[in-house]
């Protein structure tokens, strides 16, 4: 039997990215797995891909900034899958509209963009907990993971400081969460990325990504499965006594 076998996983962002390859061990791993993504038809080729493997699995579109469709994603995928036991807040937005592939400056950014930031990358993770926590409750059972980043710990010049202050956020929203849900027989941890080489990194100036591989002492920017490891023991009964942390996946980066 595989160490997720009996697991129902619900992951955002799944379509492409660090979210796919966070989905696909968890399918890999023997759980039914919900791939759920803004971009419908990334949610369907990822999973569409995952059947083919063998494994159980569906493909949702939902913004996770949507409270309602985020509610209604959640049903449709316990309806389909069983109750939800495990969630990777993977959904996340950093952009670049600074020209060049750069950030905009903080005093320039428009308000809407910091907001829509927010909203995904930070309400995201709460309109997501707060769906599938009561089934977790009932069950006596759950584990959580949410994807914060180095950028949340310390400056990093790719990104906006909307990012920032998100991804900083979900820090506070972890070991928060750790002291509510624990009695209830739930887990929550962040995982913090270094430099993972991913369709959004991709989108960054690449002399940013030559600095950021030389300040990393293994020498390298992370793959997507680098950051799914880590998720996937976050997830696992091997992590059962782990709870309110940050684990880093950063290659030596941020050594803190
Ligand atoms: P990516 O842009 O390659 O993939 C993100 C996926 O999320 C896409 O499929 C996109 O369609 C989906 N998505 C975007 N907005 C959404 C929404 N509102 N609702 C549902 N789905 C949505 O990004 P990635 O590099 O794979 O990053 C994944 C996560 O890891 C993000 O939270 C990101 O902030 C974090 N992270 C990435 C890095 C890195 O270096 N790549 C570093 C640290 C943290």
């Amino acid at each position: 039997m595989s160490s997720h076998t009996g697991h129902v996983a619900l992951i955002t962002g799944a379509g492409r990215g660090i979210g796919r390859a966070i989905a696909d061990a968890h399918a890999a791993a023997g759980a039914r797995v919900a791939y759920v993504d803004y971009d419908p038809a990334l949610a369907e080729q990822a999973a569409t891909a995952a059947k083919a493997r063998g494994h159980d699995v569906i493909a949702l579109s939902t913004d996770v900034a949507n409270e309602e469709a985020v509610a209604l994603a959640c049903r449709r995928a316990a309806e389909a899958l069983g109750t939800i036991d495990i969630l990777v807040n993977n959904a996340g937005i950093s952009p670049k509209t600074g020209g060049d592939g750069k950030r905009a400056h903080a005093w320039e950014m428009s308000p809407d963009e910091w907001r829509r930031v927010i909203d995904v990358n930070l309400t995201g993770a709460f309109n997501c907990m707060r769906s599938v926590v009561p089934g977790m409750r009932e069950i006596g059972h759950g584990r959580i993971v949410s994807l914060s980043s180095v950028a949340g710990k310390t400056y990093c010049d790719i990104v906006g400081v909307h990012y920032a202050a998100s991804k900083a956020a979900l820090i506070g929203f972890t070991k928060h969460l750790a002291g509510e849900l624990g009695p209830y027989g739930i887990t929550i941890n962040a995982v913090a990325p270094g430099r993972i080489d991913t369709p959004l990194v991709r989108g960054t100036a690449p002399e940013a990504n030559e600095a950021a591989r030389l300040a990393t002492p293994l020498r390298r920017l992370g793959s997507p499965e680098d950051v799914a490891n880590m998720c996937l023991f976050l997830t696992s009964d091997a992590a059962a006594f782990v709870t309110g942390q940050v684990c880093d996946v950063a290659g030596g980066w941020l050594m803190t």
